[in-house]
């Protein structure tokens, strides 16, 4: 699961990714309103977490942008207690959830799961290639009935790869999918990922084809 935190204020992001350092959970920080406003138009989340007051752009403003281009990832916003203003001007502009600071880490992980659920209620949180399943929720797929053992970034590429069975992935798109947008990962790494994926893959007959220069694809033999 991929999060984007816009949250200028030190602490807050400290806590906040200390929440979410964990297995299944992609985080890309920024405390600019700015460049997080670029960030949401050139890449994709399953959640974004964002405060309202912040230097370059702020939060109300990156919404109401966000929601113009018609991305619909659902958003959490964070206000002080006393910015009632705030927080009813960025439910205005299409939040889906907020919380008040101070606020409490574990309501915020449940908040985010279940804002996560919402957003792939529209896939189904369970995806189906063949014999192949994938809960996207529960993070755990299985192949024939039988689960397999990957690493949460296997997890994320195949998550990925399922999304779009039977079209092309680019390897650009995989490359950031495996990296968590942390650092750029070697088309190298992006091969080495397929190859692992396909051996698990094999006993369900599912297959991973490259197609030279355009990237891969997922499909049932
Ligand atoms: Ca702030």
């Amino acid at each position: 699961m991929r999060i984007l935190v816009v949250e200028d204020d030190p602490v807050q992001v400290a806590i906040l990714l200390h929440a979410f350092d964990k297995p299944g959970y992609a985080v890309l920080h920024e405390r600019d309103g700015k460049r997080a406003d670029h960030l949401l138009s050139t890449h994709e989340f399953d959640v974004v977490i964002l405060d309202m007051g912040l230097p370059g752009m702020d939060g109300a403003e990156i919404l109401r942008r966000l929601r113009h281009r018609k991305n619909n990832v659902p958003v959490l916003i964070l206000t002080a207690r006393d910015e009632v203003e705030d927080r009813v001007r960025g439910l205005d502009m299409g939040a889906d959830d907020y919380l008040t600071k101070p606020f409490d880490i574990q309501e915020l992980e449940a908040r985010v799961r279940s804002l996560i659920r919402r957003g792939h209620a529209g896939s189904g949180a369970e995806l189906q290639v063949g014999a192949l399943k994938l809960d996207t929720v529960g993070r755990l797929a299985s192949l024939n009935g039988e689960a397999l053992d990957l690493s949460s970034r296997e997890l994320n590429v195949l998550e990925l790869l399922m999304l779009s069975a039977g079209r092309v992935v680019s390897k650009e798109r995989l490359s950031d999918q495996i990296s968590g947008l942390g650092d750029l990962v070697s088309d190298n790494a992006v091969e080495v990922y397929m190859s692992r994926l396909r051996k698990h893959l094999k006993p369900g007959s599912i297959n991973i084809k490259t197609l030279r220069g355009l990237g891969y694809m997922l499909e049932k033999q």
